[in-house]
């Protein structure tokens, strides 16, 4: 078999008719998604990989009477380990893994927050240990809920875990504020540290709105570009995008003298399907022609509605007689699409590129090749002359 006689590899995705778009969209953005979720996977185990290092040196370094660090911290380095485990085994839902490594990782930094507030001694001689680490930790915390989860979500958990901490300073500093035994600077410190974390929320919080605005915007304007550059009868690529994409092609053409050929095909006696069955068969007839000229066509070509019932193949990598069999496997194609009890049939011109040529002069080459086929006697291809 010829290069030229081999069938199509894959069929062409760019333009597919209307009919088989949405499956493939649909399956397009759930490997998509599955991709992303690959990606966050692997990133939540380095990060807890780091946590379980951060852990692991932390404890080393302990002092020795550091109780939290010597008991609590080896239940949380395995819970660290015990995290990648999960976030790596594929069965369990990444929503829920997200959800409990966000849980963990509040409980350890409020717990660390707590025992420095109710250890014994003055709040005010620690002030520099908790407004330093312990308070990063907690706004850490806070923007990690926004990057993991929606708006909604990510400010409901930031409200709890502001709230929380709240709670634990006011207990922790309740007696020394009532006996008169912390200072009013220090007091005040601690109070412009809480509203400063409620500002950030709300700082992050309009990030995470601006941010879903702008993904609207992108995903609305992605719709409108496709809207744009597709034929909204047949689904395929409309007139703009060919000659876009017939000229992009030509210009590589002279840069690196890549063949590049086109086929174009106008069906037989179209006013007489319109007229004899009606204009809608008529429109169900060309989206049938249309899917017939895509299945012939490569991933690589670009398939689009040119006029009325007038389908332009644009092939790339395609030399004249590489494209006059996909010309007449299009043909043949055809032949085999049916309005009720007649079968269709196109006439086709196909023309390659020549060195220096322009996208016009192309177009009316192959222009005049369908009309030689025309004039011929109908279902048939022209490739030269
Ligand atoms: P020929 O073999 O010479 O091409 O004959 P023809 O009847 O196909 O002639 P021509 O190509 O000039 O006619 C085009 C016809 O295609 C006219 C119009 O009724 C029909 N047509 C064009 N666009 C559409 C469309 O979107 N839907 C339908 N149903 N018909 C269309
Ligand atoms: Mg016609
Ligand atoms: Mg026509």
């Amino acid at each position: 078999m010829s290069v030229i006689d081999e069938p199509p590899t894959s069929r062409a995705t760019t333009p597919q008719p209307s009919a088989v778009e949405p499956a493939a969209a649909r399956q397009a953005a759930r490997e998509q998604a599955h991709e992303l979720e690959q990606r966050k996977r692997w990133l939540y185990a380095v990060v807890l990989g780091l946590a379980l290092m951060a852990t692991v040196v932390s404890w080393l370094l302990r002092e020795p009477d550091d109780a939290f660090l010597g008991r609590v911290y080896p239940v949380f380095g395995l819970a660290a380990a015990a995290g990648i485990g999960l976030v790596l085994w594929r069965r369990l839902p990444l929503r829920l893994v997200e959800a409990s490594l966000l849980g963990l990782g509040g409980v350890m930094v409020l717990a660390r927050l707590a025992w420095h507030y109710h250890a014994p001694g003055a709040v005010e001689d620690r002030l520099l240990v908790l407004t330093g680490g312990h308070y990063w930790a907690v706004g850490v915390l806070l923007v990690a809920g926004f990057v993991v989860f929606d708006r909604h979500r990510g400010t409901r958990f930031a409200v709890s875990v502001w709230v929380l901490a709240t709670l634990i300073a006011l207990t922790g500093a309740w007696g020394e504020v009532a006996d008169g035994t912390l200072s009013t600077e220090a007091l005040l410190h601690l109070g412009r540290v809480h509203v400063f974390l409620a500002a950030l929320i709300a700082l992050v919080a309009m990030f995470a709105v601006l941010r879903e605005q702008l993904q609207r915007s992108w995903a609305r304007a992605e719709v409108l570009q496709e809207l744009a550059e597709t034929d909204a009868t047949t689904g395929l690529a409309n007139r703009r995008r060919a000659l876009a994409e017939l000229e992009r092609l030509r210009t590589l053409s002279d840069r690196y003298a890549r063949p590049v050929s086109v086929v174009l095909m106008d069906l037989d006696h179209f006013k007489h399907i319109n007229d004899r069955y009606g204009h809608a068969a008529g429109d169900e007839a060309l989206r049938g022609a249309a899917r017939a000229m895509a299945d012939c066509a490569r991933e690589a070509d670009t398939v689009a509605r040119w006029g009325g019932e007038e389908l332009l193949v644009v092939a790339p990598e395609t030399t004249l007689a590489q494209a006059a069999a996909l010309a007449e496997r299009a043909r043949a194609a055809i032949r085999r699409v049916t309005v009720d009890d007649a079968t269709l049939s196109g006439s086709l011109g196909v023309a390659e590129l020549a060195p220096g040529e322009g996208v016009d002069a192309l177009l009316r080459r192959v222009d005049a090749r369908l009309y030689a086929a025309k004039r011929q006697g109908r279902d048939r291809v022209v490739s030269a002359g």
